[in-house]
C-alpha cells in the first residue's frame, strides 16, 4: 500500500505554560507522516521547504522511511514559519505569527510514482491546493482531509469544492459548528456530510472524538494524559495514526475505522507529551499497543440486566 501525504512542512515557534521554543520542526505533513510511519509501509510526502531547511530534519524524515521525491526545495526563500501561544486551556491557541515564505507560491506537483496512492492525507493547507492534489491522483480508495477555521472564513467556496472529493473530513468541534453554521454537533455533522464527505470526525480536544458514518456514531474517549506539554500537532498526529492504521490493514469497514480512530487518538496522546514532534521520533510498538489497550479499558461500559 502507499500513503500520499500533502501539507505544510514548517518551523514553529511555540509557547505553552510549560515552556517555550523559538524554532522546532513542524507542519501538518510532518506530523501526519511521522505518526503514520509507525503503521504505513510506504509514505510519500508532498510539500515545500526553503533554503533554511536543516539536513538533520531531512535525515529524520528519511530515517522513518518517508519518501521525499515530492518535497520541493525552493532555494529562493525560507521555510513556512508559524508561531503560536497556548494558555492553561490548551484547547485554544493564539497564532502570533505566520510567515508563508516559500509556501506563498507553492504548487503541489505529484510525482508520477505517487499518483496511484490508495490512501491520501490532505493535511491542512489552502483548500484549492488540496483540490489540485485530487486532480492529479488516480482514483484513490480513501481521501482524508483536515482544514482550519482560517479557510472556513476566507476561502469557503474553495473549501466546499474540495470537500466534494473527500471521503473523511477530520475537524474540531468549533470548526464543525462554523462550517455548518449550526451549534448542535449532531446536526452539524449531517450538514457537513451533505457537502461531500461520507464520513466525518469531530475532535473535541481533550474530550475525545466522534466518528460519524452513514448510520452510526462512534464516540472515542480521550486519554487522560498526565504530562501534557505541547498540543501542537495533536490533530495531525491523530490523522496520521488513523490513516496509517487504515493503510496497514487495508480495511475500510466501520469496525476497523473505529480502531483507526483509537490509533489516531493514541498517536495524538503521545504527541502532546513533549515539545513539537519530539515524542513521535522514537516510539516503540509496545508503547503504541499498550496505550491502545488503555484506551479500550477507559470506556468499557458494563451490561445491565
Ligand atoms: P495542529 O496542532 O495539528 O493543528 O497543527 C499544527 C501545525 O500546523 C504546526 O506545526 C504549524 O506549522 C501548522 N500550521 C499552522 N498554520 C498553518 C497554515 N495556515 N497552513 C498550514 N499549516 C499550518
Amino acid at each position: 500500500m502507499s500513503l500520499l501525504v500533502v501539507g505544510s512542512v514548517a518551523y514553529d515557534g511555540i509557547e505553552t505554560p510549560f515552556g517555550k521554543t523559538d524554532r522546532i520542526l513542524g507542519g501538518s505533513a510532518t506530523y501526519i507522516s511521522l505518526a503514520s510511519s509507525y503503521f504505513a509501509k510506504q509514505i510519500n510526502l508532498v510539500g515545500v521547504v526553503g533554503n533554511d531547511f536543516a539536513d538533520e530534519d531531512i535525515d529524520l524524515l528519511k530515517s522513518k522511511d518517508i519518501d521525499l521525491e515530492g518535497l520541493q526545495i525552493d532555494k529562493s526563500g525560507k521555510t513556512f514559519f508559524w508561531k503560536g501561544k497556548y494558555h492553561y486551556d490548551l484547547n485554544n491557541r493564539d497564532t502570533l505569527d505566520t510567515q508563508l515564505n516559500v509556501f506563498e507560491h507553492f504548487n503541489p506537483v505529484i510525482p508520477d510514482s505517487y499518483k496511484d496512492a490508495r490512501y491520501v492525507a490532505l493535511g491542512n493547507i489552502e483548500p484549492s491546493l488540496q483540490g489540485r492534489v485530487l486532480e492529479q491522483v488516480n482514483k484513490p480508495d480513501f481521501v482524508v482531509m483536515d482544514t482550519m477555521n482560517l479557510w472556513i472564513e476566507i476561502t469557503p467556496d474553495a473549501l466546499k469544492e474540495t470537500l466534494k472529493g473527500v471521503d473523511l473530513l477530520v475537524i474540531n468541534d468549533s470548526e464543525a459548528r462554523e462550517l455548518a453554521e449550526e451549534p448542535n454537533l449532531i446536526k452539524a455533522a449531517d450538514i457537513v456530510r451533505a457537502m461531500g464527505p461520507k464520513m466525518l470526525i469531530i475532535k473535541k480536544g481533550e474530550h475525545g472524538a466522534l466518528l460519524f458514518t452513514k448510520n452510526e456514531i462512534f464516540s472515542a474517549p480521550a486519554y487522560p494524559v498526565i504530562d501534557i506539554f505541547d498540543p501542537t500537532g495533536a490533530g495531525d498526529s491523530f490523522l496520521g495514526g488513523l490513516l496509517g492504521w487504515v493503510d496497514y490493514t487495508n480495511d475500510l469497514s466501520t469496525d476497523n475505522l473505529r480502531k483507526a480512530v483509537i490509533f489516531g487518538s493514541v498517536m495524538a496522546s503521545f504527541c502532546v507529551e513533549k515539545f513539537g514532534p519530539e515524542r513521535l521520533k522514537n516510539l516503540t510498538e509496545k508503547e503504541i499497543y499498550d496505550r491502545y489497550r488503555e484506551f479500550r479499558s477507559l470506556s468499557r461500559i458494563p451490561e445491565v440486566d
